[in-house]
């Protein structure tokens, strides 16, 4: 029988959950769902000074936003240094490592020569054939792993291919610190074993670290985990992602840049993994498609309009009382006012017109602000402009015509807007350009037949009575 597929994330909580890391994680949660595995965590905090409480809240929110929890309560590493420490120990008692007692300045030496003589700065293993009994009395010191030191190490990764590295190039590195703290190297082997993780799926900046992560499993004689190290993400000018690209936390494309989590998800999923053309993949068919396989080997670009695209579509599909609720608080906040009671529901009636061209919830609000917007309207420039007596002279003939209007339906205001424009000899733009101006403050809206409806009949005539009444512009 086949084991089971374990995958984890392990990210440091040292800052937000940025996009890259929120990648690795949907690729170990795609890989362990398809193959009806275990999805894992772990929060790798053993460095105390750069880990915060903060950043931790920060990668659970993001990822229960993204839908990628674990399939257990997350491990915490900085918790485990005793089972880190009994494992180092344990490797020395079978001869797998060997306590070392250079003193830092011996090390600095050392370092010093091999950079003079343009060698390449590495442990020369002074300690590893001493015999224990030459040990300084009381004097502090670390446990090293006794790597081979012939041959080579191969590690046939699930999408970089067979990867060879000369053992003569990797030295007897530190296992336990002389404070008796374990390195991180070996704290992610011993975790890995323990979580019983089959795949380590993580970014390619981690490759080199395989080969000495490999080191202490077979010193261990524990099972080999297959490793995919996937090629990390570039911005769109090919250069190493920055903020600049928009490698944010996900917090900021949920906030800031009002996304949806399965335009993310999705965006992520096509970054850097492909199943022939498609684009709009669902979670659900990404579970069905997903595997290593479909990885490749250069690195993926961020493409930030890509994503806006992505975004858009998933807005046409989403749930408009889903949207209404989202949108609420973020026209609240552009307009500095708490919304009525019933503004969700509004929100949800215009939410088919609201988002038929937006691609971001806040181009939505943008959309919907005209809706709650306090009389009289502030207008933009170009809304001003529009509204000179002609259109003051036309807009009272639409006034007059609406407000002989029974009953209030899209159906009935398109008659009687196009009559008007008829009656004028006019093309109906030319009456539905100064009637959005009046009637939004702008020259951008949804259709006029929606607003006007979605406003209802009385504040409609009350705007068009203060554009009337009021001078503009
Ligand atoms: N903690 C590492 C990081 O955030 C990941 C280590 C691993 O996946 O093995 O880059």
């Amino acid at each position: 029988m086949n084991k089971q597929v374990v995958t984890r994330f392990a990210p440091s909580p040292t800052g937000f959950l940025h996009i890259g890391g929120a990648r690795t994680a949907l690729f170990n949660w795609l890989f362990a769902r398809h193959h009806g595995g275990k999805f894992l965590l772990r929060i790798e905090d053993t460095d105390r000074v750069r880990s915060t409480e903060e950043a931790v809240a920060a990668i659970f929110d993001g990822l229960e936003w993204l839908g990628l929890g674990g399939d257990e309560p997350a491990v915490f590493q900085f918790e485990r240094s005793a089972r880190h420490a009994e494992v180092a120990n344990q490797m020395l008692a079978s001869g797998h490592a060997y306590r070392c007692y250079a003193t830092p300045e011996e090390l600095a030496e050392l370092r010093e020569q091999q950079r003079a003589a343009r060698q390449p700065m590495r442990y020369d293993g002074r300690w590893r054939d001493r015999d224990p009994s030459e040990a300084p009395e009381g004097a502090p010191f670390v446990i090293r792993l006794k790597a081979p030191r012939e041959g080579e190490s191969v590690i046939e990764d699930a999408v970089q291919g067979r990867v060879v590295v000369q053992n003569a190039e990797l030295d007897d590195m530190i296992l336990l610190r002389s404070d008796g703290t374990p390195t991180y190297m070996l704290a992610v082997v011993v975790d890995d074993h323990d979580m019983g993780v089959t795949h380590v799926i993580r970014g390619d900046d981690h490759l080199n670290n395989a080969f000495r992560q490999l080191g202490i499993i077979n010193a261990m004689g524990w099972e080999e985990p297959v490793y995919a190290h996937i090629p990390l993400i570039h911005g769109s000018d090919g250069a190493k992602l920055s903020k600049r690209h928009g490698a944010l936390g996900v917090d900021a494309y949920r906030d800031e840049m009002g996304m949806l989590p399965e335009a993310v998800l999705n965006y992520l999923l096509r970054l850097g993994w492909g199943h022939g053309d498609e684009e709009i993949i669902s979670i659900a068919r990404a579970i069905e498609l997903f595997d290593i396989s479909g990885v490749g080997r250069s690195p993926s670009r961020f493409d930030i309009k890509k994503l806006e695209n992505l975004n858009g579509h998933y807005l046409r599909e989403a749930d408009d009382a889903r949207l209404a609720a989202l949108v609420a608080p973020r026209v609240a906040a552009r307009l500095g006012k708490s919304l009525p009671a019933d503004a969700e529901t509004l929100l949800t009636q215009a939410m088919a017109s609201l988002k038929l061209r937006a691609k971001t919830l806040n181009e939505i609000a943008e959309g919907a602000e005209f809706l709650f917007k306090n009389c009289p309207l502030d207008f933009d420039e170009k809304a001003s402009a529009l509204l000179d007596d002609s259109a003051r002279a036309l807009l009272a003939s639409t006034a007059d015509a609406l407000s002989a209007v029974p009953f209030w339906t899209v159906e009935a205001m398109e008659d009687v807007i196009r009559r008007v424009a008829e009656d004028a000899g006019l093309g109906l733009g030319k009456v539905a350009q100064p009637l959005r101006a009046a009637l939004t403050g702008r020259t951008v809206s949804p259709g006029i037949f929606d607003v006007l409806f979605l406003l209802g009949k009385e504040e409609s005539l009350g705007r068009l009575t203060d554009v009337r009444h009021a001078s503009v512009g």
